[in-house]
Parts: structure tokens; C-alpha cells; sequence
């Protein structure tokens, strides 16, 4: 079985896709966008999927690639049509390529005109073709910048993309109104550009009166994207957080009992269970300051800001909704006990 997962940035509409093996849990995640890292990596983490491959279906011109991050952060491989020579590639692809994750491939396809190097990524076993921006939903990508030309997509899309098999699913790198997938019959016959039994000179009259604006990354997106979306030295260094925190796919931060434990004195510790459940079984953390959640809201004034604030619940639910309280309350370094008083049990610390 195949693992699949759309994952969608807001900021530039780009569509990444997550794929992966379920039983040797290797995965590969196309078209990667470098501020959407931390919840890539969230999800991968949760999933418990090892990345093998970041994969670029181009060299994109509207955002950076998440790519390099991937390598730097997971260990995965960075791969990208060879077409561009762009640095820090580990595997510069060719039409006719294979990218294989555990038991499953892609077949990757070249499918140039939107830029020189524009590649689609085939799963013939789940019927799915990831077409960048060669092939978008009811659209196509534009070939007006990068040196590329309306003839060569138009025999991209017809030649490499439209011979495939109606049922096959379309899934882009982008879409502007929120629609997810289409399939290769529904686009030879509906799309405006190029379906329809569209001629060449139809697509390309089309395309030459799109009168499109400048990309506004451009400028920023295709230098860096030539480095694998590797920052420059000058914009690199990190803010280092106060403690190891995990963020969850959810998009709340955690810490590990274990480092809570051995740094007690660095942090305060928030609990928000009720006066029963503190005094009750589980015990609570020497020190802890109790305020249960519901009066959380109106109390949070009563909470010092010098140290760091680590909450604590039955299972880190409660905490959770308690750091976004603190938060909007104006407290930065506020976070939740990963797994709450459950885990701590667990794992044998101390009350
Ligand atoms: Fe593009």
C-alpha cells in the first residue's frame, strides 16, 4: 500500500505531496516548501516515515524549495531535472529515471515548456501523475519567462502527459481556487488551453495573450531554488529556542519529560489539572503551580514571565490548549509536557 498525503502551502498555493512505502516506511515528498519544513518534518515524524527522496518537479519561480532542508535536517536525497545544474542535487534527473521508495516507483518524465527542465513524477501502480506545472487543474503553467516556448508544453502535455491513461489522477504543483485533483480524460477534454482537441496554434494564441504579471518572488525564489533552497551564509543563523521543543503537526510545541526532568530549575512548571487530580493519584512535579484550565484565561496575570512556563496536564491535551491561552496572553516561551503525568509515570520520574 501506498501512503498519500496533499499538503497545501497558502502563501503560494503550491501543492506537496507525501508518499511513502507503509511497511518499510520509506517516503518521498514532492515539490517542498522551505517555510512549510517544520510541518513536513512534523508529519514525517508522526508518521514514523524515513525520508528518502526531496523531489522538485522544477526549479520553481514563486517559492523556495524545501528541499535542502530535507538533506540538512532528515538526510534525504535532493533531486531535481539535471537540465538546470543546480547545487547541492545528490540525484540529477533524466526522463525515463526511476525514484524508488521501499516497494513502490515514480517514473519520472520529462515535460518541458513551462521551464527547460520541468519534470512529471508517474505512479503507474496508483494511477497518480504529479505534473508540476506542466499540467495544472482546468490550467497549465505559464511559458512566457525562462526561455521556454507555448510549443514545446503544448507537446509536453500532449505527447508525454495526455498519452496516459484517462483514469489516471492529475495532481499539480499548484492550484489558485482550491481545487485538488483532476484526471488526464477530464483535462484532454475540459481543459480551456489545451483540451478539447485544442491545435497547436489554439494553445499557443492562448498562452500569448495570458498577459500575466511578473512573478513576484522571481527575483528572491530562483536564485535560491539553484541552490536547493539552501539559505545564503548571511541569512542562516538559527533562533535558538529556549529548550529542545518538538512542534506537532498540530502546530503546538512540546517537551520531552526526560529533559524536563534534568533541567528543573531552568523552567516553572504550570499545572492544569484540578485540584483533585493534583492532590489525587499521579502526584504533581515539586513546585508545580496549579491553576486548573478554566480559570486559566482570567488568572494568567498571576504567572511570573522570567522563566520559561512548562505545562502540565493528564496527557498533555489540556496543556495544550493551555499554551494557546499563555500565547495570547503575551507569554513566548510557554510549552507544553509532552504525554502530561501519564508519561512521566511512565517513565519513572519523580513527584
Ligand atoms: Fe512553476
Amino acid at each position: 500500500m501506498v501512503l498519500f498525503r496533499q499538503l497545501f502551502d497558502h502563501v503560494s498555493s503550491t501543492y506537496t505531496y507525501l508518499l511513502a512505502d507503509l511497511r518499510t516506511r520509506e517516503a518521498v515528498l514532492i515539490d517542498p516548501v522551505f517555510e512549510q519544513h517544520t510541518r513536513d518534518a512534523a508529519l514525517l515524524r508522526e508518521l514514523e516515515l524515513v525520508l528518502r527522496y526531496a523531489l522538485d518537479t522544477h526549479c520553481h519561480a514563486d517559492h523556495v524549495t524545501g528541499a535542502w532542508l530535507m538533506k540538512a535536517k532528515l538526510g534525504a536525497q535532493v533531486a531535481l531535472a539535471k537540465d538546470y545544474g543546480a547545487a547541492h542535487v545528490d540525484r540529477a534527473l533524466s526522463d525515463g529515471d526511476t525514484i524508488t521508495f521501499g516497494a513502490h516507483q515514480l517514473e519520472v518524465r520529462a515535460t518541458p515548456g513551462h521551464t527547460v527542465g520541468c519534470l512529471s513524477f508517474v505512479s503507474h501502480e496508483a494511477r497518480m501523475v504529479f505534473t508540476g506545472d506542466a499540467l495544472l487543474v482546468r490550467g497549465t503553467g505559464r511559458t512566457d519567462f525562462q526561455g521556454v516556448s507555448a510549443q514545446q508544453l503544448y507537446h509536453s502535455i500532449g505527447q508525454r502527459l495526455f498519452s496516459l491513461p484517462d483514469d489516471y489522477l492529475v495532481y499539480p504543483a499548484h492550484d489558485y481556487e482550491g481545487r485538488t485533483v483532476s484526471t488526464i480524460g477530464e483535462e484532454r477534454r475540459y481543459n480551456p488551453r489545451i483540451g478539447g482537441g485544442a491545435r497547436e496554434e489554439d494553445f499557443v494564441g492562448y498562452m500569448q495573450n495570458l498577459g500575466l504579471p511578473h512573478p513576484k518572488q522571481i527575483d528572491h525564489a530562483l536564485p535560491a531554488n539553484m541552490r536547493s533552497g539552501r539559505p545564503m551564509d548571511s541569512e542562516r543563523p538559527e533562533p535558538q529556542d529556549w529548550a529542545p521543543l518538538q512542534t506537532t503537526y498540530a502546530g503546538l510545541t512540546e517537551l520531552a519529560p526526560e529533559w524536563v526532568a534534568s533541567h528543573r530549575d531552568d523552567v516553572q512548571i504550570l499545572d492544569v489539572r484540578s485540584e483533585a487530580e493534583f492532590d489525587g493519584q499521579l502526584g504533581h512535579l515539586t513546585g508545580a503551580r496549579l491553576i486548573p484550565l478554566d480559570a486559566l484565561r482570567a488568572r494568567a496575570g498571576e504567572l511570573e514571565p522570567s522563566k520559561p512556563w512548562v505545562v502540565v496536564c493528564q496527557t498533555g491535551r489540556r496543556a495544550g490548549m493551555a499554551t494557546l491561552i499563555l500565547k495570547k496572553a503575551g507569554f513566548e516561551r510557554v510549552t507544553s509536557l509532552a504525554g502530561g503525568m501519564v508519561r512521566w509515570h511512565q517513565l519513572g520520574l519523580p513527584t
